[in-house]
Formats: C-alpha cells, sequence, structure tokens
C-alpha cells in the first residue's frame, strides 16, 4: 500500500521514480503524502474542548514526528532504504519552523503531542512568525542575528480561509488562520491554529532582524520577540499579544456556537489554557466579547472564571509582565474600562496592594488577573510551586489556596526517544515492554543492573551516538569532536541565572590545571549550544568569552588533546536531537530557586546522559527517583539562596578577593592571551561583571562546581559503575513523560472526559 502510493506519488510530481529522485523531491512527495494521511485521521471529538493558548509553539521538525505518530515511519524509512535514499538525510531539507525562543514553547509543543495522544480534544491557539526567532550566526566570537525565515510554498500550514477582524485603536487588521495537524501516537488528530495577518510584508527587514516597529499592518507577525525572560517593555509586543487572544477568543466562541452550545454555559464546553501571562488579555477579551453577545457583564465574569486557568512559569521579577495602562489604552482601548473594573472588584475584596491587578504606578499585573479570574493557578515543579506558594505568589496562596496546584513539565517520549534514539528505543525494547505507551514500564530497566552484558550493550549505543554527533558536527559545522572523550553538554537559552559563565570558568579552570601538567585520564569535550536576547548584552558577552575559551584551547597542542570546548551555533531542536543522546554529562547548574522546571534536564536523563545539577526545579525531582548515586548534586539550597536575595548579604567581590583560587580564574578572562583572541571591552565587562555585580551568585557556588565535576570526571572512569547509573536514569525517566503531565492536567483542571 504504502510503498505503491509513494512510487506514485514520486512519479507523477517529478516523473521519476523514488530512487531516481532526489531527497529535495522525495522530501515534497513525502510531505504531501504525510499530509494526506493526517487529513484522513479523525479528529478528536469529546466532552470539554481545551484550548492552549501560548505566544510560541516550538514544533520542531515535523516529518518523523507525523511518520511516527501515524505509525508509519518504520516502513517509510525501510521503503526508502530498499530504493538507496536515507530517511535522515530527506528530512534535513524540512525547515524549522522557530516558533519559540526555548523551554516554554518547546513544553507547549510536547504538551500538543500529548493531549492528542491521550486523545483529548484540545487544540493550541498561537501566531504564525513568519521569521520565527533569529538564526544565530558566529561572526569574530561574537553572536549574530539573523533571519530565519521558514515558510516555504509547500508545508505544514493549511490555510483555513477562515478570518476574524480584529479592532486595535487606531485601524482594524483582518487575521488569516493556518492550521496544522497535531496526530497523537496512534490516534486521533488536534489542530494547532497560528494565526497571521493579511498584509504582513516581509519586505520592510532591513538588515540583520531589525524592521520598522511602527508599521504595525505589515509587522505584527514578522518575529517572534526574541526576549526569553526579559521585558522589553514594547508596543509590538501588546499588539502581538492581543492580536493572538481576540483571534484565539472568536474563534472559541465561534467553534461554540457552531456545535449549538448555550455561551452562558461557555464553562462546560471549554476550558482555556494560559500559557505564561502572553496570553492573559484573553481574559478581558472574552468578557468583552460575551457582553457584545448580549451577556451581563457580571455573568460573562463569572463564566470566564470558570473556564480559564493559568500557569505560572518564572519567578524571575523582570519576566513578570507589567504592563503600563497608558500602552493598553495606545493598542487595545477596548479592554481597558473592563480591566479596571475587575481591578476595582479586586480591591473591594482584598485590600493588599500585593494582590492589586492595577499597582500604584498604573502598570496591570497580568499574572495577578489571571489568578483573580482563572480557576487554576500551577506551577511547573514541586519546587517551584512550592515557591509560589511560600513566597513570590503568598498573598495570593493565602486568598485562594484551592486555586494553587502543581503540574511538573514533561516530554513527548515519540520525539526524545524513539525518534532522536532509535538505537536506545531499540534497547529499550529488548528488556522492557509497553513503555512506548506507559513511560512508567520503562522500570523494568532495573530488572538488569547487573547484568555486565546489557549494560555493554547500552555503554555501546551511547558510543555510537557520540560518533554520530561527532560526524553530524563535523559537516555541518565543521566542529571536531573525540567521541572517546566525555562528552560534557550544556544547552539552553544563555541567561546568567543559568549560569553557562560558571561552566566557562571550569573550561577556563581546567585548562590551567592541563598547563600545569596535570592531565584527565579520559578527554573531555565540553559543548555549549545558546541563543542570548539581541539586547542581553551580558548573555552575548558569555558567548564571546565562551568562543575565546573554544579558540585558546584549540590554539594550544599541549591542552587540545586533553580538552575540547566547543559552542555549537544556532542551538535549536534539530540540534538538540542530534547533541542530546550523545551526553554523558547532562549540566543543568542554575542558581537554586531560579529554573521553574527546567526540560533539558529530563531530555538528557531519558537518554542516558548522568545529571551534574543543582537543587533547583525539576532536578530536585530527579535527584529524589534516582538516588544520590546516580546524580551529581552541588551548590547552595534553595532556601540559602532566596534568603541571600532578602538580606543582601551576596557579595561576589569578597569571593573574588578572599578566594586565590576564584580570583585567578576570574582574571584570566582579562589576561593578554585572551585579550589578543577576544574584544577587551566585552571580556573587560564580563570580568566586572563577575566581580561588581554577579546578579546570580556564580561565584557563591563556583568551587563546589568544580570538585563535584571532577568527581563526576573520575567516576566516569569505572566504566561499569558509570553504566549502571546511566542504566537508573533512563528506568527512572518514566515520570517526566508529558503523558503523565497531561493526565494530571486534564484530572485536576480541565477535566475534559
Ligand atoms: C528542551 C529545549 C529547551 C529547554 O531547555 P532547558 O535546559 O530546560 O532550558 C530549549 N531549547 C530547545 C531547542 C529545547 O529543545
Amino acid at each position: 500500500m504504502l510503498r505503491d502510493e509513494l512510487n506514485n506519488l514520486v512519479r507523477r510530481r517529478s516523473q521519476k521514480t523514488v530512487s531516481e529522485a532526489d531527497n529535495r523531491e522525495l522530501y515534497g512527495a513525502l510531505l504531501e503524502y504525510t499530509k494526506e494521511k493526517l487529513k484522513e485521521t479523525p479528529v478528536i471529538q469529546g466532552g470539554r474542548k481545551l484550548y492552549y493558548i501560548s505566544a510560541e509553539f516550538l514544533i520542531g521538525k515535523l516529518l518523523s514526528n507525523n511518520l511516527i505518530n501515524l505509525g508509519i515511519y518504520d516502513e517509510t524509512a525501510e521503503f526508502l532504504k530498499e530504493n538507496g535514499k536515507d530517511l535522515a538525510h530527506i528530512e534535513e531539507i524540512e525547515p524549522e519552523p522557530s516558533l519559540g525562543n526555548g523551554g516554554l514553547g518547546r513544553l507547549a509543543a510536547c504538551f500538543l503531542d500529548s493531549i492528542a495522544t491521550l486523545g483529548l480534544s484540545g487544540d493550541g491557539i498561537g501566531l504564525n512568525y513568519h521569521m520565527g526567532l533569529f538564526k544565530q550566526v558566529f561572526e569574530n566570537r561574537r553572536q549574530k542575528e539573523v533571519p530565519n525565515p521558514w515558510i516555504e510554498q509547500e508545508g505544514w500550514l493549511c490555510d483555513t480561509g477562515i478570518s476574524f477582524e480584529v479592532p486595535f485603536r487606531d485601524f482594524t487588521l483582518t487575521s488569516v488562520l493556518y492550521d496544522i495537524d497535531v496526530a497523537g501516537y496512534e490516534n486521533g488528530k488536534n489542530k494547532l491554529h497560528l494565526f497571521d495577518v493579511k498584509g504582513v510584508d516581509e519586505g520592510i527587514i532591513q538588515d540583520g532582524i531589525s524592521f520598522d516597529k511602527k508599521e504595525i499592518g505589515k509587522n505584527l507577525t514578522l518575529f517572534l520577540y526574541p526576549d526569553d525572560s526579559d521585558e522589553a517593555g514594547n508596543l509590538l509586543r501588546i499588539y502581538q499579544q492581543y492580536f493572538m487572544v481576540s483571534n484565539g477568543a472568536q474563534l472559541i466562541l465561534r467553534e461554540c456556537e457552531e456545535k449549538g452550545c448555550d455561551l452562558r454555559k461557555l464553562h462546560e464546553h471549554v476550558a482555556v489554557q494560559i500559557n505564561d501571562t502572553h496570553p492573559s488579555m484573553v481574559i478581558p477579551e472574552l468578557i468583552r466579547l460575551l457582553v457584545q453577545k448580549n451577556i451581563d457583564f457580571n455573568e460573562a465574569v463569572e463564566i470566564v472564571e470558570k473556564t480559564c486557568a493559568y500557569t505560572n512559569h518564572t519567578i524571575l521579577a523582570e519576566a513578570l509582565e507589567k504592563w503600563p495602562v497608558h500602552y493598553l489604552e495606545q493598542v487595545a482601548p477596548q479592554i481597558v474600562p473592563i480591566i479596571k473594573e475587575l481591578d476595582v472588584r479586586a480591591k473591594a475584596r482584598f485590600h493588599s496592594p500585593d494582590v492589586a491587578i492595577i499597582d500604584a504606578q498604573n502598570r496591570v499585573h497580568m499574572a495577578h488577573m489571571d489568578i483573580h479570574y482563572g480557576y487554576s493557578v500551577n506551577g511547573v515543579a514541586a519546587l517551584h510551586t512550592e515557591i509560589l506558594k511560600n513566597s513570590e505568589l503568598k498573598a495570593f496562596y493565602e486568598i485562594y489556596p484551592q486555586k494553587f496546584n502543581n503540574k511538573t513539565n514533561g516530554i513527548t517520549f515519540r520525539r526524545w526517544l524513539l525518534y532522536c534514539n532509535p538505537e536506545l528505543t531499540q534497547w529499550i525494547g529488548r528488556y522492557a515492554e509497553g513503555f512506548r505507551k506507559d513511560a512508567a514500564k520503562l522500570e523494568q530497566l532495573l530488572c538488569y543492573i547487573d547484568n555486565e552484558a546489557v549494560l555493554d550493550e547500552l555503554l555501546e549505543v551511547k558510543h555510537k551516538k557520540k560518533e554520530e554527533l561527532s560526524a553530524y558536527l563535523e559537516e555541518t559545522q565543521g566542529l571536531k569532536l573525540n567521541p572517546d572523550s566525555i562528552f560534557d553538554i550544556q544547552v539552553k537559552r544563555l541567561h546568567e541565572y543559568k549560569r553557562q559563565q560558571m561552566n566557562a570558568l571550569y573550561a577556563i579552570y581546567k585548562y590551567l590545571e592541563i598547563k600545569s601538567g596535570k592531565k584527565p585520564k579520559t578527554p573531555v569535550t565540553m559543548i555549549f549550544g545558546a541563543k542570548a536576547a539581541p539586547a542581553y548584552h551580558i548573555a552575548k558577552d558569555i558567548i564571546h568569552l565562551i568562543l575565546c575559551i573554544q579558540k585558546l584551547v584549540e590554539n594550544d597542542p599541549e591542552v587540545s588533546p586533553y580538552l575540547n570546548v566547543v559552542m555549537v551555533e544556532n542551538y535549536n531542536v534539530t540540534m538538540a536531537e542530534h547533541l542530546i543522546p550523545a551526553c554523558d554529562i547532562s549540566e543543568q547548574i542554575s542558581l537554586a530557586s531560579k529554573e521553574a522546571s527546567g526540560t533539558g534536564n529530563m531530555k538528557f536523563m531519558l537518554n542516558g546522559a548522568v545529571t551534574l545539577g543543582t537543587e533547583d526545579g525539576a532536578n530536585v525531582e530527579i535527584h529524589e527517583l534516582v538516588g544520590d548515586d546516580n546524580i551529581y548534586i552541588f551548590g547552595e539550597s534553595s532556601d540559602k539562596v532566596i534568603g541571600h536575595y532578602k538580606n543582601y548579604d551576596y557579595r561576589a567581590a569578597d569571593y573574588y578577593i578572599n578566594d586565590a583560587q576564584i580570583r585567578e580564574l576570574i582574571n584570566f578572562i582579562i589576561s593578554p592571551q585572551m585579550m589578543k583572541l577576544g574584544e577587551p571591552y566585552h571580556l573587560l565587562r564580563i570580568h566586572a561583571e563577575l566581580i561588581q555585580k554577579d546578579w546570580f551568585m556564580t561565584l557563591l557556588d563556583l568551587k563546589d562546581y568544580i570538585r563535584v565535576k571532577d568527581q563526576a570526571c573520575v567516576d566516569y572512569e569505572d566504566r561499569r559503575a558509570w553504566s549502571r547509573k546511566m542504566l537508573v536514569n533512563i528506568a527512572k525517566a518514566g515520570y517526566f513523560s508529558s503523558d503523565r503531565t497531561i493526565a494530571e492536567y486534564n484530572k485536576d483542571i480541565w477535566k475534559l472526559k
């Protein structure tokens, strides 16, 4: 069947046989074929329907993911192989849609996969950014941003013909709705709805990623806002957010009316999950639209309160959105009286300024609106939810304890195991049953903890993935890696709280150690990958620092056989899929209390890497699951760190002055050899930052980090013991399947069926 259909399709499209066609022609045929199969897949039906609204959906390439979920991946790959073709090479043709910055957007994508896999009725709502997040290139050891166009003539987007009018203060924009089918794993399908502006104009992009910020009708969906957690305070962002939620709300009400539902009972038919505060304006917008449909204001508020639920993703103060009322008035004045009324009602009930929606400086606290007027507030890991309840949102927890709940994040095992690591999947399949549908079954692997032959196979799989990664990086980025070295990997957005700078200081430490004659038994390869927000200068300085260390080591024949430092360009989902299966040591070294959950940590664990991390986010839960022997934990506890912030008693300069080793490592940043390789201005700036400010307390944990990381490298030498750690990590990773996370959302919050 599949063979005949594909043969015919390739012949019709390119007048060639499969073996004659080139990869681009085959990609086109596979795309068309898969889209047809998706079209035939039934839409999941259910009682209540979920709408997951998110400014980001970092979906990654879709061809293989869809083939796997449709259950035709193996047959397709085999058929291509018989014709001398390699599916892995064919899918390199597919552009990666970069509709997200990092973890938050990737989470939304994993959730859509799991919602459909569990057979729950739930669609995503977001924006169709034409350029997505910028593409990162390195020039003179510095990050440069260039546009990343990903939309092609033929792709996964389907024009639905649906459009809405979105009123702004000075004009009205017409939207166009594109849908992407989201197939569950051997189940029906849901949709990802991506709204676009009719008149968007790629021609207004100037050099790099700059463009005219004022021409809203032409620029609204051009770019994804490239800041992960720094507030840029830009009107364009509010335009994007309102455009997204107004379209979303109109779609929700329209679908509800089409089903013949009574809008007064909206909450019985619909759940809206607000992913961070970017979609918070959906609350006043839904109220506005319900009132327009002749529902009384009080009743509209009650309906919306029973419909909307909010997920908090961060406690970084600078990332909690607070929009000045006059900004909102400039963009969408029609929702301002509604927000003001919601604020008046909240203030009438609760007098504390800590829980006000509009503060004394006339700024709207988006999260506060979500908590007062939504029925659920969740954090994304156990520790994070506790911090919300006990400090960040304590005042809210006291008035609404029943609204607060935890939903520890998860990842889809289809992409992060079955797809990215077929060798490991096959190995697991020999020793565990049923894990594809029920991730908890991975625990069966524990029976083999003392089976030398099984453990040897596991080491072989890891080595093969390290060889594959080495070949891939050599081919795509000209990097040379030694697959017999320890692969120590830190890949994630660049942010001071994630502390790539601490890892860079370890690289300096190791460099100096080797120079002094202390050579590691097994060479170490330190791999970094990270994009920095374009306006986040310190983050860009850290990239520059890492790239300078990379060059320093590479130039030094005394050191380079034992240490390799590389930063991969343009870290994205595709790169993650290559890196993660090849990792030995997973770096999860955020300052305790700052990483809400992390999901990279889970992907690495699932692929048999051992975590080196702080007691932060979901690392805490990983630690509990695998036990002390199968993870490397270091650093101050979140309680202590929160105490330091409260008491203002952390001074980086004290560490610098009092500790000769710390001083040596920091000063190396501005040593003559580094200044020759890099730009003095930037190296001096990061050097000063670390001594004078160091807001995320690098120096607090640096010594403990070095000690524990060295221990991990020593332990790596005992390959048998290390392979046991790998096995335990894989066996215990089942908890972090997003299928488990989504089942919990459904049971506690959505109650879809
Ligand atoms: C999983 C993922 C992230 C999130 O990583 P963290 O380590 O949790 O910050 C970011 N970017 C990409 C491309 C990912 O796949």
